[in-house]
């Protein structure tokens, strides 16, 4: 009993110095359950491991986490741990043991080295990594911690460093776009080489480089990553000792299955018809959708809109810029990844991912028939064709200056090599130009006939 008494005080003076109340560090937790979908009934269960994870602080129960900084600019470390008010990132980084951070540790050089070695030989830590790995220049793209001797010139290499750090790690938390797959570092032409993790450790170990199994691998998108993803993330591995549900890219299943175009507060807009095509525009001051103007959210899966951004204040769309697609992550193909895909960022995508199906508004003009009429109907560009609305989407200038610009709209003939979208995009414009032929060839047929 006396222990428990101890226990709580510390937690609450813990709280308290923090400048955390226990209402704030109850609503973390309710945070924590929403973005991992646990249900609301979880909450005590999440707050009772929270605490019980502090107080083990003071009997050494805390889980060793090795936070490796590679080639990145150190936005999900500011992202999570900047903290101008108390918030999620302070409680969390209490419940783990930080023995080796570039950028948090307070400790520098060869002390530093030293805990992480002493913490991979033990193993059972959590390895988290930012930034991509850079393979160019065989390897020596990017170096840590070399100390100027012949030795350690290949241990000094990122690649190496991550190699030795996962190969005792209990699992590997990615954290941010770079580490998933290579973010803005694999950019083309790429010459140093990066690539994000999961893709680095499957073709090193396929090249016989090392013989240790591959500890599971967790990918939290986005640029950077979103602190409440990382806590949640953290709680569930580290303190209720589950590995949340991932999707096909490794990726937590419940944060990053359903498209933010489906839950955008200005999706109805959207059904209008109302766009704003400039930015400084009358629409763009009554808050019209952001489509026109490169808005990815609708190829793009994650729950920006529900758990939002800055410690839920507001996020991109809300602010007024359009989604440029951060979350989407091809962590096995790191050379065509987010950045690749979706920039130039205010370009629109030529097709529209309307529940799964690739609809390019600009076949509605040609007249392509059943499913994608009807998902076109249902979604406002067709409804000046149904003349529902007056006037309707005003796309067709839109089309008629993507037509004259092709060069201008995403997914053109480069990008339709590697993507699933782009390939859409290379069939629908072979289609466009068969028609066009076909149309001309009648034309000229007919002008002949004159
Ligand atoms: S296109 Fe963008 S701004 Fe428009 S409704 Fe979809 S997510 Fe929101
Ligand atoms: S709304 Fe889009 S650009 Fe903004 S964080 Fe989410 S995925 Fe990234």
């Amino acid at each position: 009993m006396a222990t428990e008494v101890t226990c709580a005080t510390s937690f609450e003076t813990m709280l308290e110095q923090r400048g955390v109340t226990r209402r704030d560090f109850m609503k973390l937790c309710a945070g924590v359950a929403a973005t991992l979908g646990l249900s609301q009934a979880m909450v005590p269960q999440i707050a009772y491991a929270i605490e019980d994870s502090v107080i083990g602080k003071e009997t050494g129960k805390l889980t060793p986490v090795i936070w490796l900084e590679l080639a990145s600019c150190t936005g999900c470390t500011e992202s999570f741990a900047q903290a101008n008010n108390p918030d999620a990132a302070t409680v969390v980084l209490e419940l783990i043991s930080l023995n080796y951070s570039e950028t948090l540790s307070a400790g520098a050089g060869h002390s530093l080295e030293l805990a992480k070695e002493q913490t991979i030989e033990a193993g059972g830590y959590l390895l988290l990594v930012e930034g991509a790995l850079m393979e160019g220049w065989d390897g020596n793209a990017l170096r840590i911690g070399w100390d100027g001797t012949p030795e350690t010139f290949e241990q000094a290499k990122g690649t190496k460093i991550v190699e030795h750090a996962a190969s005792n790690a209990a699992a590997i938390v990615c954290t941010g776009s770079c580490a998933s797959d290579g973010g803005w570092q694999a950019a083309h032409p790429n010459p140093g080489g990066a690539i994000g993790v999961q893709a680095y450790l499957e073709k090193a170990k396929a090249n016989g480089e090392f013989d240790f199994d591959i500890p599971p691998i967790i990918n939290i998108p986005c640029c950077p990553s979103n602190p409440e993803h990382v806590v949640a993330v953290l709680v569930d591995v580290l303190l209720l000792d589950t590995v949340p549900e991932l999707n096909e890219v490794n990726a937590p299943k419940f944060m990053f299955s359903q498209l933010i175009h489906d839950n955008c507060p200005r999706r109805g807009h959207f059904e209008n018809g109302e766009f704003v095509y400039k930015f400084g525009s009358e629409e763009e001051k009554k808050g019209y959708c952001l489509y026109a103007v490169g808005c990815k959210g609708p190829q793009t899966k994650s729950d920006c809109p529900k758990v939002r951004w800055n410690r839920g204040l507001n996020w991109c769309v809300e602010a007024g810029a359009p989604c440029i697609g951060c979350a989407t992550i091809n962590p096995m193909k790191s050379d065509y990844n987010w950045v690749e895909l979706n920039a130039p960022f205010l370009s629109r995508f030529k097709t529209l991912n309307i529940n799964g199906l690739h609809v390019d508004p600009t076949h509605v003009a040609f007249g392509v028939g059943g499913l994608a009429v009807a998902a076109l109907v249902a979604h406002g560009f067709g409804m000046k064709l149904t003349g529902r609305t007056k006037g309707g989407a005003p796309f067709e200038t839109e089309r008629k200056w993507d037509t004259k610009h092709p060069e201008k709209a995403l997914c053109t003939a480069d990008a339709a090599k590697t993507c699933a979208t782009a390939q859409h995009l290379e069939q629908a414009a072979e289609k466009d130009a068969k028609s066009s032929a076909k149309s001309s060839k009648k034309s000229s047929a007919k002008g002949g006939d004159k």
